[in-house]
């Protein structure tokens, strides 16, 4: 591999800084990505995304496939073209959603059934499906599909099942993968993310295991020995105990391979965070930030959770979080005109309300930066 990532410096315990080579450009890591659910962060447009200083935005295989469909972005131009990003994007598995739709998945060794919930249209998504949409919506780096199961109501024989199938169908998306990429040059090419056309994704395995430190252990072993650019770990922040998240992720911290990126999903709180990276993670993306924001909820100092719609900040002449230099910080936007937007219903309300979350996230990670700077 031709230095994919790169390590610059080192965050206590088992952390670093450092940076990803994407064939959509630089990443510096350890960063925090938002939601673009149907290819857009809700609220923002891709200026003011790029204002908070997120590098890359994960966009929804799942929402994408079923609207307005792959063939319709890949007609378009893809991703990029479609929702007018140039940054990295990524693209999760699809497998997240249709696992969370429960009773109206059917899991066979082939793939998932499942039913859209909207209209009753039955779907059937398979690790090589997964794959081919995901190239086709045309990310820079997407996710193979696993078998995620919730942990809260789950034998350990559903556990290990879950688990053998998410690394058999890890093969799978890596020969369908090879298959679709195999005219494309890889990060091994020393062009690769430059303006050189032609270019592939990059490929995350999926760690599952559950809560089984010893199949976590064992998964990241198998996914780490896979053909796969970087490790994503799957199947957290699912209903167990924060405590529960952090031993899996304790354990895992020294096991990981320095040259390739390690990706958590689905984690989004500033302290889970920070707990995160602090373990080894370079990337992490969840909803949590903006759909907070959307809801009145924002992070203040030391971030302290804000409800921005309680009637004690009617009358609040002071910005979301001193000293931040989001856009409605800096601008002095004050809790109190905030939340009247909020009160009256008003979209603007939420977009500043999530640029302050967003900005909220990246700064924690720009923090360690700053701090490891030499
Ligand atoms: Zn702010």
């Amino acid at each position: 591999m031709h230095d994919l990532f790169t390590q610059k410096t080192t965050i206590k315990p088992h952390g670093r800084i450092g940076q990803l080579r994407t064939r959509a450009g630089i990443v510096s890591t350890p960063t925090f990505m938002p939601d673009g659910t149907r290819g857009a962060v809700k609220s923002l447009t891709p200026q003011q995304v790029i204002e908070t200083g997120v590098e890359v935005v994960l966009a929804n295989t799942y929402h994408l496939h079923l609207n307005p469909g792959e063939e319709t972005i890949k007609e378009l131009g893809g991703l990029h073209s479609f929702a007018n990003r140039s940054g990295p994007m990524l693209t999760d598995s699809g497998g997240f959603q249709v696992f969370s739709l429960g009773k109206h998945t059917k899991v066979s060794e082939q793939g998932v059934e499942f039913t859209d919930p909207k209209n009753g249209d039955k779907h059937f998504l398979t690790p090589e499906k997964s794959m081919q949409i995901q190239l086709d919506l045309g990310a820079d780096m997407i996710v193979a599909f696993d078998h995620l199961i919730g942990l809260d109501s789950t034998t350990d024989d559903e556990v290990r099942d879950a688990f053998d199938r998410t690394h058999r169908w890890l093969r799978r998306c890596i020969t369908e993968f090879k298959k679709l990429t195999k005219d494309m040059i890889g990060p091994e090419d020393k062009h690769y993310g430059t303006n050189v056309p032609n270019q592939r994704p990059l490929l995350f395995g999926v760690v599952q295991g559950g809560l089984d430190l010893n199949l976590r252990k064992e998964s990241l072993r198998i996914i780490q020995e896979s053909d796969v650019d970087g490790i994503a770990i799957g199947g957290l922040s699912v209903g167990e105990t924060r405590e529960e998240m952090t031993t899996v992720l304790e354990e895992l911290a020294p096991l990981y391979d320095e040259a390739r990126p390690r990706f958590l999903l689905g984690v989004g709180t500033p302290e889970d965070l920070k707990f995160a990276v602090e373990n080894g993670i370079d990337m992490l993306d969840c909803v949590l930030p903006t759909r907070n924001a959307r809801h009145g909820v924002v992070w203040g100092k030391n971030s302290e959770k804000v409800h921005l719609t309680n009637e004690k900040y009617k009358e609040d002449p002071s910005v979301i979080e001193e000293g931040c230099d989001c856009y409605a910080c800096k601008e002095g936007f004050s809790r109190a005109f905030i939340r009247h937007q909020f009160k009256s219903g008003e979209p603007l309300a939420g977009t500043l309300a999530s640029i302050h979350n967003l900005r909220h996230m990246v700064r924690l990670c720009e923090q360690y930066k700053g701090k490891n700077k030499t």
